[in-house]
């Protein structure tokens, strides 16, 4: 367990030696994946610390009252993912049409990482170590969102899947004890007066599918 007292120095540096696993991590207001680490302080609230920010100041900190909703922490923990992997030049026949890819993106001269969807290849003879090959990438986030550009094999990197760091689970354990205490202090509402459509009943079906995935997957 990593706890911190008050006035602790909160830089990334101060903590890389406690933290295991490195997530990418997406900044709600700007859609980009960003490398961090997470810390649960004093097993309550998780700290997000970001490699690319050196000071604390842009930590973000959550705690169990951040959350009123199960689709709430459904959307937090689709903020985390594992670290991606970078397409190495002589892997480029992997690139596929169609397949959902993380890729560097230059915003104002400064180069941020995005979803996109592989739209095309353009495939090319070459030397196994040097990829002359273009990839077709559809923005799926950011300010290039919904438009096509054309970009290289060093530009691209595999989303990889499983199990989120285990303190984002513990945390998330936390809320959903939280979240399921509140419901069961609450009053059923009647059938007959919901307005749920059938759209809403999907997503949260859905989303407790997805947080007793992510569950399972930890065990
Ligand atoms: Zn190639």
């Amino acid at each position: 367990m990593n706890s911190l007292k008050e006035g602790d120095d909160h830089s990334y540096n101060n903590f890389k030696n406690v933290l295991v696993i490195i997530n990418n991590f997406r900044i709600n207001n700007n859609d980009a994946w960003y490398t961090s680490g997470v810390v649960l302080e004093n097993g309550k609230r998780l700290r997000v610390k970001f490699k690319d920010f050196k000071s604390g100041d842009a930590d973000e900190v959550f705690s169990k009252g951040n959350f009123s909703k199960h689709d709430e922490l459904d959307e937090f923990l689709r903020r985390f993912r594992p670290v991606s992997v970078p397409v190495e030049e002589n892997e480029c026949s992997t690139v596929i049409e169609g397949m959902t890819a993380y890729a560097t993106y230059k915003v104002d001269g400064s180069i941020r990482y995005f979803d996109a969807i592989v739209d095309g290849v353009c495939c090319k003879e070459h030397k196994l170590e040097k990829c002359v090959c273009t990839f077709l990438l559809c923005w799926k986030h950011g300010p290039g969102e919904g438009t096509v550009t054309a970009q290289s094999i060093v530009d691209i990197c595999f989303i990889m899947s499983g199990a989120p760091d285990p303190r984002v689970t513990d945390f998330a354990k936390l809320v959903m004890e939280k979240l399921s205490s509140q419901s069961s202090l609450t009053p059923k509402t009647p059938f007959l007066s919901r307005k749920t459509s059938s759209n809403q009943t999907l997503n949260k079906s859905q989303v407790s599918s997805s947080v007793h995935d992510i569950f399972s997957c930890s065990l």
